[in-house]
């Protein structure tokens, strides 16, 4: 099936907007995308089993506050809407004391950081804020982008690691995230998604001269103590580790509609939107990165990906979905703040451009390159 004129070399899926230029997009015979059908499955499996997902969420909550630690729980808070309602439900709705955590990844906006002020004042949450160096960060945001073509995994990474370093210091029991299966959408489109793993983040440092000791970042050493034996030997026996936080992803056990988690933050939260109506302006680079993304195969815009979840979640027609593709026009337009981004990090324009288009650099240093042990060995460890 062909759409029109600029879109006549390739297909997109009937039902969302991804094209099949990217090799794991693979149409059925009504012309509908696995993603599609993936995530139909899933939303309805999710529907079916609400009340039992909210009473697990509920359990655990109560599990965490009996266990009268400092905190209750840690919450990572970039600003965004995401963590934001995370925060409003672990604080308002559920009552829980809880850590703020921000990871400062050096590139955090004024409107973001007035947004994480507003939550933090309208709870009561405390808050704790980490950041590498942030000449380092770039340092690192460079050699991702030249390794890997997207710089999005050393941040985070970031998160992973002031998650759980907060969950340490305070001996936290429950880590509560802004994340979910039914809003992950790049996590099902290999050939954009990469999260802040260990083991990736070490390959791709690994061997390479940086300016400075990137240790804090991989947190991943052979050193054995009786933490390490007690996390292994519970993964094995695929039991709870009582060592380590419990993770919840919020989005997993609740299902707010887009409407209904925006309407919330803003009214209970003083959360305000950026004025560009840009998602993820929490960080000056997020334009960027999206950019970066539409270059890995054609038929893809900045928000193909997050437009098709749109759909499939029902909040957005598909209509609405093809006129933004229609007239989006990458050539002619710079993603804000690139010319700013390429100084700090130290690459040409042309460099740039050149470490963008091949998705299948990433593919390298994913999880299924290392030696079986090695492997079996890191899934252990990043339970
Ligand atoms: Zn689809």
């Amino acid at each position: 099936m062909v759409d029109t004129n600029k879109e006549k070399n390739f297909i997109r899926c009937h039902k969302c907007v991804m094209p099949t230029t990217l090799p794991s997009v693979k149409l059925d015979d009504r012309g509908v995308c696995n993603n599609c059908n993936y995530y139909e499955k899933l939303l309805t499996k999710l529907d079916n089993e609400k009340e039992e997902r909210k009473k697990k969420l509920d359990e655990l909550v109560l599990w965490a506050k009996k266990k009268k630690r400092p905190y209750d729980c840690v919450v990572p808070l970039s600003g965004g809407k995401d963590s934001v309602y995370c925060l409003y439900l672990a604080d308002k709705v559920y009552g829980m004391k809880s850590l703020s955590i921000t990871f400062d990844n050096g590139l955090l906006s004024d409107h973001a950081k007035q947004n994480i002020r507003n939550a933090i004042n309208k709870t009561g949450s405390d808050h704790l804020i980490y950041g590498p160096n942030p000449k380092e960060m770039m340092e690192l945001y460079g050699l991702f982008l030249r390794k890997t073509g997207t710089f999005c995994p050393p941040c985070m990474r970031g998160i992973e690691i002031v998650s759980k370093m907060g969950a340490d210091m305070f001996d936290v029991p429950l880590i509560i995230k802004g994340t979910g299966a039914r809003y992950s959408y790049l996590a099902r489109v290999p050939e954009l998604f990469q999260n802040g793993d260990a083991a990736f983040f070490s390959r791709v440092v690994e061997n390479e001269k940086l300016s400075f000791n990137v240790d804090a970042m991989k947190q991943f050493t052979v050193k054995w103590d009786l933490k390490r034996i007690v996390h292994l030997s519970t993964a094995l026996l695929r039991i709870p580790d009582p060592t380590t936080p419990r993770h919840v992803s919020i989005y997993d056990h609740l299902g707010p509609s887009y409407d209904e988690i925006l309407g919330t933050i803003k009214k209970e939260m003083g959360w305000t939107e950026p004025s560009d109506q840009v998602e993820h302006m929490d960080c000056k680079a997020s334009k960027i990165a999206s950019y970066a993304q539409s270059k890995k195969a054609k038929g893809l815009s900045d928000a193909t990906c997050k437009n098709s979840s749109l759909i499939r979640l029902g909040s957005m027609k598909r209509d609405e979905a093809m006129l933004y593709e229609k007239n989006y026009n990458d050539e002619n337009k710079d993603p804000p703040n690139l010319d700013w981004f390429l100084c700090q990090i130290g690459m040409s324009r042309d460099e740039f451009e050149g470490s963008i288009t091949d998705w299948r650099t990433i593919q390298s240093f994913r999880d299924d390159r290392g030696s079986l042990l090695n492997n079996v060995y890191l899934k252990l460890y990043n339970r």
